[in-house]
């Protein structure tokens, strides 16, 4: 039965990246600098923060540990599992708290839409780690596909959260305003964060080998890609001595 609903966990969040695409290609999804003075239909941006990443982490570790083969509770698979919970315990519940959003909001309608998202995400991701094959043996952490993946990996989630944080000191505290981002790799592109979420994911879909990876790369790609081309827009149009030089989101390319 549980085998079922992965499958179909996994054709939702296809669905729901297609959507994603098709809808973000036209117009961002308005929050932070999308939303600008609306009210309605919103919360204060923190809390909706904490609520929306929640069921990332709680589905994996619950899913893991309530449905796992006894094999596949490894060393290998013990260190994805930290790996995930070590992830989104930071993006759920501290970096809500170091993000400088004071008074700003954030559409029920994205929230809405991220935590069945988030929960299924969590879902399909802690099955697969915990029922695949080739997750059975610890043997896995010696694969060159979990090594490589891991660097991938290791080297996004630290533009990731490098990036986020020379954005977060872009504002002082009690600040909502914007500037013009520089340093890191923000030499390169306007969403050097999402570049390092991108890798991120790759890197996971690499070392876990799973489906369900490869769909949640795919999704952030398909999800962020069109945010990052926006992003870029909104600087050119905002900062007349925005770096001309700089790219969207791949160094060098776009
Ligand atoms: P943004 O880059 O839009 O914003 C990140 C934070 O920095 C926000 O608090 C934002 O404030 C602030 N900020 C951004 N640009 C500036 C600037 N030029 N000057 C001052 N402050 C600025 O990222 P998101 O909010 O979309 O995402 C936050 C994190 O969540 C990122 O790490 C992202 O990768 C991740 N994420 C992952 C997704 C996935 O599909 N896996 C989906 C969405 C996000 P404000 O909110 O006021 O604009």
């Amino acid at each position: 039965m549980l085998e079922g609903a992965y499958r179909i966990g996994l054709g939702l969040i296809v669905a729901m990246g297609l959507m994603a695409f098709a809808t973000t290609i036209r117009a961002p999804n308005g929050y932070g600098r999308y939303l600008g003075d609306k009210l309605a239909g919103t919360i204060a941006a923190r809390p909706g923060w904490l609520i929306f990443e929640a069921p990332q982490w709680m589905a994996f570790a619950l899913t893991f540990w309530f449905t796992a083969r006894a094999i596949n509770i490894n060393t290998a698979t013990l260190l994805l599992l930290g790996l995930w919970q070590a992830h989104y315990l930071y993006r759920g519940l501290g970096m809500p708290f170091r993000m400088r959003i004071g008074s700003k909001r954030l559409p029920i309608a994205t929230i809405w839409f991220g935590l069945p998202f988030n929960a299924l995400n969590g879902f399909v991701n802690g099955y697969a780690v915990g029922h695949a094959e080739h997750l059975a043996s610890a043997s896995w952490l010696g694969d060159p596909r979990f090594i490589a993946g891991l660097a991938i990996a290791g080297v996004g989630w630290v533009i990731n959260v490098h990036s986020d944080n020379l954005l977060f000191r872009l504002r002082k505290p009690g600040e909502t305003g914007y500037r013009v981002p520089y340093g890191g790799m923000f030499r390169f592109v306007s969403s050097a964060n999402y570049l390092g979420e991108i890798m991120l994911w790759i890197g996971w879909a690499v070392m876990t080998w799973t489906a369900a990876g490869l769909i949640f790369a795919l999704f952030t790609i398909a999800n962020l890609g069109p945010r990052a081309l926006s992003h870029h827009k909104w600087y050119r149009a905002t900062f007349a001595d925005y770096p001309p030089e700089r790219r969207a989101l791949i160094p060098f390319i776009l």
